[in-house]
């Protein structure tokens, strides 16, 4: 083969190829042979073939698509930072024996969740009422701590949530300076005892469990079934059937010192094994009644409470399905089938986008949800339906978190198995599915159909 064009670049690479031993002629033949189409095509990937191929190198994992955390303060952001630094490099490590010994890791929780001094941005100073955005922080302080442990957001919600607003909704001035600055400070923990082995979900007819007052003491008797934190919490916050009127009012119990009081560890849960639930005994428990919450007067402000914590759960929802993804995201990229990461797959790539829109949706609704709160218009009916929600379509993700991850997906040193469960409690929990979403029938077809 001739050169014929006689540009040196041509004629240089023409002698490179011959130094090769490249048979020219036979390629000037194939390509006589070919459509022009043919030719095009041949170009671009004898071009790719000649490049030097890079290393593939997974983008980061980041479950924060729309960028939620680009609307808030500088400083808030950095307290989340702190807070996942925590979360990664203290609770990670030591959760799934914790997990599997059915015990809270109070000894790492308590103490750094005092020196992050998590609550201030959500209870203020004062502690006369919430901070102008301490919902949204609330939110996304839970949001962070479920993305790595959901037990551990449970502990910190019972505590911070439950007890804490109990006493901030119904508590005297006197009885929220005792215990609201020393709860904040994690120095006392709270817990919030409701429901009852016989009664669940019918809980706002059916407390059985009763009060009855002699002078100026209360006498407590019944049980309470599922208390988070009951095992070792300081106070209690117990709902009990006045005889009197039969009207539920709250109760401080101060746990660790009433002879009345006796916990009993729930053993042989497959959720939120980190979480000390408890069956409560009470028995002729008393209290005095500088201890009964003084603005407790029927179950609607039982109520009140728990609207104002329904949306810590969804938060958790979305916490835990955020970790999830960004776990899968992780393992896809780095786990190798057929001499390829699994991530190269369109099956693959297929539940990494389902999830990932999931938690974006989940992390929009929630935002909007916290910022209803913060302005102290929130329904029952909204914050019922993002927990019915957002508890669906976290089980969405993690399912397919524990699919993504084969094998390794039941295996608890992976965390996805223990988000796949965990998400269990989560669907339960703080009202049923069934139950929140009949709050949401009732509002928008304006017929009850509980019973
Ligand atoms: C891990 C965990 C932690 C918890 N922590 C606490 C805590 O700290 N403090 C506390 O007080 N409680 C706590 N709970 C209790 C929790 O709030 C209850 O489990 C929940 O309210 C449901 O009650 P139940 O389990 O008795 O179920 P049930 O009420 O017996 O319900 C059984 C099923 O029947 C359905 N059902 C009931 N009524 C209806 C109806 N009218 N229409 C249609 N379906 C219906 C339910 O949706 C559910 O599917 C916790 C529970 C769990 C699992």
């Amino acid at each position: 083969m001739s050169d014929t064009n006689g540009t040196p670049a041509l004629s240089d690479a023409v002698q490179q190829l011959q130094e090769r031993g490249v048979d020219l002629d036979r390629l000037a033949e194939a390509y006589a042979g070919m459509d022009e189409a043919a030719v095009a095509k041949s170009y671009g990937a004898l071009a790719r073939a000649g490049r030097p191929s890079r290393p593939y190198e997974p983008p980061p994992s980041d479950g924060d698509f729309f960028d939620i955390d680009g609307l808030i303060t500088e400083e808030q952001r950095q307290k989340m930072a702190e807070l996942r630094r925590f979360m990664e490099t203290e609770v990670e490590p030591v959760i799934n024996d914790h997990w599997l010994r059915d015990s809270t890791p109070r000894e790492v929780l308590i103490p750094g969740f005092r020196k992050l001094d998590l609550l201030t941005p959500i209870y203020g100073e004062d502690l006369t009422s919430r901070e102008p955005n301490g919902s949204v922080m609330e939110g996304l302080l839970t949001m962070e701590i479920a993305r790595v442990d959901v037990s551990t957001a449970t502990f910190f919600g019972v505590h911070s949530g439950l007890a804490m607003q109990s006493l901030l909704v119904c508590g005297s001035e006197e009885q929220k300076a005792e215990w609201l600055p020393a709860m904040r400070n994690w120095d006392k923990i709270g817990a919030f005892g409701l429901t009852e082995p016989n009664v669940g979900s019918a809980i706002s007819r059916g407390v059985q469990t009763t009060a009855r007052r002699e002078g100026d003491e209360w006498g407590l008797n019944g049980q309470k079934k599922w208390i988070g934190n009951a095992t070792f919490a300081d106070l209690v916050v117990i709902w009990a059937r006045d005889e009197a009127d039969d009207q539920v009012k709250g109760f401080i119990v101060r746990a660790q010192e009433n002879p009345g009081y006796s916990v009993e560890k729930i053993r042989g849960k497959v959720a939120l094994r980190a979480v000390e639930n408890g069956l409560i005994t009470l028995t002729d428990c008393r209290v005095p009644e500088s201890d009964r919450l003084q603005n407790a007067n029927s179950f609607r402000d039982v109520a009140e409470v728990l609207k104002l914590t329904r949306a810590g759960v969804a938060w958790q929802a979305v916490g835990c399905a955020m970790g999830a993804y960004e776990r899968s995201q992780r393992y896809a990229t780095t786990r190798g089938q057929f001499g390829k990461p699994i991530a190269s797959y369109q099956l693959i790539q297929d539940k990494l986008v389902h999830m990932l829109g999931n938690v974006t949706a989940l992390q929009t609704m929630c935002l909007r949800l916290s910022q209803l709160q913060d302005e102290g218009r929130m329904t029952d009916a909204q914050a019922s339906l993002a927990k019915v929600y957002t508890a669906a379509r976290c089980r969405d993700v993690v399912t397919l978190a524990r699919d993504l991850h084969g094998g390794n997906g039941i295996l608890l040193e992976n965390h996805v198995a223990r988000y796949f469960c965990d998400t269990e409690a989560i669907y339960s929990y703080e009202g049923t599915n069934e139950i929140n979403s009949l709050i949401v029938g009732r509002e928008v077809t304006g017929l009850g159909a509980f019973v």
